[in-house]
């Protein structure tokens, strides 16, 4: 008889849906995510790091990197909503869950180093031009300054009398 129940309990279980759920790949509507950086677009200027509440995010501009410690994020949105570059987003993306305290580490793009240099570049030759334009203005300023009063004009010199000795 305990066979007969156990052969029914296999083949239900054979033929059935699972009980249990798949493990969700998107968090929940409603829910707010974690911190994620489109290293892209980040430019390091620390805004994030600053606005941060529980000083999860470190940004190390000699490295050029953006760390964050996930399990220090209260998912405030604080540096979300900071970032002048837009490049902090709430990422609602699974994500495995942890047991350690970790830092996260990203490295500033590629990309995003060129186009810092070409701004810097950019930025630094507008400088120059300045600077030689009132180097320039200054100069010409200086020649139409009022010329200096003439040294006042000697009289003539009167010719010594000739003596006629006839
Ligand atoms: S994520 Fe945004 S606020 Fe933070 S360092 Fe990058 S550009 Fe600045
Ligand atoms: S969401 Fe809030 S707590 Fe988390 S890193 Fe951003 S500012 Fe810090």
């Amino acid at each position: 008889m305990a066979i007969v129940s156990f052969n029914k309990t296999v083949l239900h279980n054979l033929f059935s849906k699972p009980k249990t759920r798949k493990a969700e790949k998107e968090y929940p509507e409603g829910t707010r995510g974690h911190v994620e950086n489109d290293m892209d677009l980040c430019i390091l200027c620390g805004l994030c790091s600053i606005k941060c509440p529980t000083h999860a995010i470190t940004v190390d501009k000699a490295e050029k990197t953006w760390s964050i410690r996930p399990m220090s994020c209260i998912q405030c949105r604080c540096c979300v909503d900071n970032c002048p570059k837009k490049s902090l987003s709430m990422g609602l993306r699974f994500q495995e869950p942890g047991s350690e305290k970790v830092t996260k580490t990203f490295k500033m793009s590629e990309k995003a180093i060129a186009a810092q240099e070409a701004l810097m570049k950019a930025a630094k030759e507008k400088a120059a031009a300045a600077a030689a334009a009132k180097a320039a203005q200054a100069a010409q300023a200086g020649g139409a300054a009022p010329a200096k009063p003439a040294a006042p004009a000697q009289a003539p010199k009167q010719e010594a009398p000739v003596e006629n000795k006839e």
